[in-house]
């Protein structure tokens, strides 16, 4: 309980403090030269537990300041419920059907991007910007080609819990740049995966009686998903949210360090999420099992100068947009074929969004198709769909017949050519790791 109350004291402390130090960025272009860009992607991050998403609990007080001083985009559509199709996705500003990274559902084997595909670290750093990349997974290892572009690449197969080392790395990197020199930085963070084991305070901050961590034995993971107790879901939950506070904190210190170098002024910096997390909405714990919104409602916020502040935008936009947001603000081309919009630009609300991509689960692979208030998730395997309003029914459980419009969407989006091959993991020494890890067969 101690823990509970300092902590509070520390957030409401803490809150006014992140506002006043991001508040000062201007709406508008600073006028003098390209913006640097720090990317954020958080892990395993589902939007809806974020303070400044609505959720109950007070998590993100950095993300919140930043947020309130930047533009919030509240429908933000992840293309996958998992790392490695999701990720690839904000890398190429392209759906996984087209960049071809991810499993084939049917057969477990599992592809990654060919190392020819033009990533946005090789855009920013082929226009002459200053690279350096700080990662927590090994779906973004050099095995996979996310090494490219990068002046500096540090990955960590497994990062969970180096929320805090990985923000030091970054801000030590950021201090040897020169004082004006553009730059662009992209972090991972890994913390909000399971298992639940955030630091002190917050592994007892919101969990039920002040419990700490469950250890490993939380859940099981059968091949249709990793299932729990449902007595232990309000624990899970609060770890989980602990997770998200401790990532929080973590990135408040970074946005302090840009401000006290002086690179607030001309830096914009964008978070994300590569897909959410499950908590028995639909029977299951964790990820990559579905496409319902707890796996791909993902946060999108942006700051900095070129950014509206104090803005909430409500039209759909996905992961894709990523990348043709930054290489617009930073001037560079937005090569053609790219399925992203400018997220700065004036908001398409007749958008079709789509996503794709399981690990587990189904024997077959889903996709969906996002189109204002309707969802439709569909299986490729049995062609069976299913039609949500997401106003009416934003828990997914009422599903309605299938919208011809929609699932004449999927079909297409489905049958959409892969832009370059993808590369079959089986020649990569990272295989026997998946394979412990369960993630392959
Ligand atoms: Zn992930």
């Amino acid at each position: 309980m101690k823990h509970c109350l300092s902590t509070h004291i520390y957030f409401i402390l803490l809150f006014p403090l992140l506002l006043g130090m991001l508040s000062c960025r201007t709406d508008g272009a600073s006028g003098e030269g390209r913006p640097s860009i720090v990317l954020v992607i958080i892990d395993t991050l589902r939007a809806d537990h974020l303070s400044c998403y609505g959720y109950r609990r007070i998590t993100s007080p950095s993300l919140d300041s930043l947020a309130g001083a930047g533009t919030r985009w509240s429908m933000g559509c992840g293309q996958s419920s998992w790392t490695l199709p999701a990720c690839s996705s904000i890398m190429t500003g392209l759906s996984p059907r087209v960049h071809g990274a991810g499993m084939d559902v049917p057969t477990g084997r599992v592809f990654g991007l060919n190392h020819a595909m033009p990533l946005l670290s090789t855009h920013m750093k082929g226009a002459g910007y200053r690279t350096g990349a700080f990662f927590n997974v090994f779906w973004l290892g050099a095995d996979f080609g996310f090494h490219r572009g990068f002046d500096t690449y540090e990955c960590v197969d497994n990062g969970d819990g180096l929320a805090g080392e990985t923000i030091d790395s970054a801000i030590n990197w950021l201090s040897s740049l020169g004082r004006d020199e553009d730059f662009f930085l992209a972090i991972h963070l890994f913390d909000p995966h399971d298992p639940y084991d955030p630091p002190a305070p917050y592994d007892t901050l919101f969990t039920p009686h002040g419990e700490g961590a469950m250890g490993d034995s939380c859940w099981e993971v059968t091949p249709e998903g990793a299932i729990a107790r449902p007595s232990q879901l309000a624990h899970l939950q609060g770890l989980y949210d602990g997770e998200i506070a401790w990532t929080d904190e973590q990135l408040g210190r970074l946005f302090a360090e840009l401000r006290r170098l002086g690179l607030d002024q001309r830096t914009v910096v964008m978070v994300t999420a590569d897909h959410g997390e499950e908590f028995l909405e639909h029977g299951y714990f964790g990820h990559g099992r579905t496409l319902f919104q707890e796996t791909t409602h993902i946060p999108l916020i942006m700051s900095g100068p070129g950014v509206t502040a104090g803005a909430v935008e409500d039209a759909p936009v996905g992961q894709v947009d990523i990348l043709p947001t930054i290489l617009d603000l930073c001037d560079i081309a937005v090569p053609e074929n790219i399925e992203g919009v400018d997220l700065l630009a004036d908001p398409d609300t007749a958008r079709f969004l789509p996503a794709s991509g399981i690990n587990t689960g189904d024997a077959f692979d889903l996709a969906s198709i996002t189109a204002r208030r309707m969802k439709l998730i569909w299986n490729a395997g049995t062609d069976h769909s299913s039609t949500y309003d997401l106003v009416h029914d934003p828990g997914e459980m009422d599903p309605l017949p299938a919208d011809s419009v929609l699932l004449g969407y999927v079909l297409f989006y489905w049958a959409s050519p892969c832009r370059l091959e993808p590369i079959l993991l089986e020649d990569w020494k990272v295989v026997p790791v998946l394979r412990d890890l369960g993630y392959i067969r």
